[in-house]
């Protein structure tokens, strides 16, 4: 541990796995108190291994829970929004269902967290929010990715709105925009292209392979700390290059 989030109280959401997952274990190795929350019970109950005893099944789709669960924490420091949906298809796959799906999961979910969350933290004067959004959409259109690219464009949006409302009360507001990252849903989009799905997704990477969690977790432990005080407002890629 070195420290770089002690005293620091931490809510996370879509904490089970992947990126929220890695974000949550690096925050309580640097010291933070983490409150991880996801609809993987499971996969939450997992995390007591790595020190984080607080856990909560929240999902950010419902409203009323996000309100509630905002009561109990009380007062954060770090919000961590990781919570989001990959849809595969164009415009023409696209329903209506599958459009509203995509931005509830993926952008009102976190209009809800930071709605909820924000009030506490202007009354202490800090905070640092912390969303996830991706290149795709924000750096680069992906095949595809129709709905995932405008939903996570909303997101980086949404993530300066709210960092140039508040940039004069002490909270600061970022986007995380990661190229193509191991985590079980991605693979599991790979696994349904078939057995090459995986290799197809490496050969489109400059540096011949996939980012992992934990490197999105460096990312997200530096915007979550005072090291990055300066820094609000930015859609921050990390992409191995995909980009380029
Ligand atoms: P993931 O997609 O596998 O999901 C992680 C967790 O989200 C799971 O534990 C799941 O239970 C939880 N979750 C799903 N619906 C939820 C809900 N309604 N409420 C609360 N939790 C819910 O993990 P990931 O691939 O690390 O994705 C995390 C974020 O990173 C997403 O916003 C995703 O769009 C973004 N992202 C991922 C990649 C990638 O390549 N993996 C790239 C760019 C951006």
């Amino acid at each position: 541990m070195t420290d770089r989030l002690k005293g620091k109280h931490a809510f996370i959401t879509a904490a089970a796995a992947g990126i929220g997952r890695a974000s949550a274990i690096a925050f309580a190795r640097e010291g933070a108190e983490v409150f991880a929350t996801d609809i993987d019970e499971a996969g939450l109950a997992s995390l007591t291994e790595h020190g984080i005893a607080r856990t909560a099944k929240l999902d950010v789709r419902d409203t009323a829970a996000v309100e509630a669960i905002a009561r109990e924490a009380g007062t954060v420091d770090i919000l961590l929004n990781a919570a989001g949906f990959v849809h595969h298809g164009t415009v023409l796959d696209c329903s209506d269902t599958n459009w509203d799906f995509s931005f509830d999961l993926n952008v009102k979910s976190m209009h809800r967290t930071i709605r909820a969350f924000l009030p506490a933290m202007l009354e202490a004067g800090r905070g640092s929010i912390v969303n996830i959004s991706s290149a795709a959409g924000v750096f680069k259109a992906a095949p595809n990715r129709y709905v995932y690219g405008a939903t996570k464009a909303a997101v980086a949006a949404l993530t300066r709105a709210v960092a140039v409302d508040f940039i004069t009360r002490g909270i600061r507001c970022n986007a995380i925009c990661p190229g193509t990252i191991e985590t079980p849903s991605m693979l599991g989009r790979a696994a349904a292209l078939g057995p090459q799905g995986r290799e197809m997704f490496v050969s489109r990477q400059p540096m011949g392979r996939l980012g992992n969690a934990e490197e999105i977790a460096a990312l997200a432990v530096y915007l979550a700390s005072d090291e990055s005080a300066f820094t609000t407002g930015v859609a921050h890629i990390i992409d191995g290059g995909w980009t380029l």
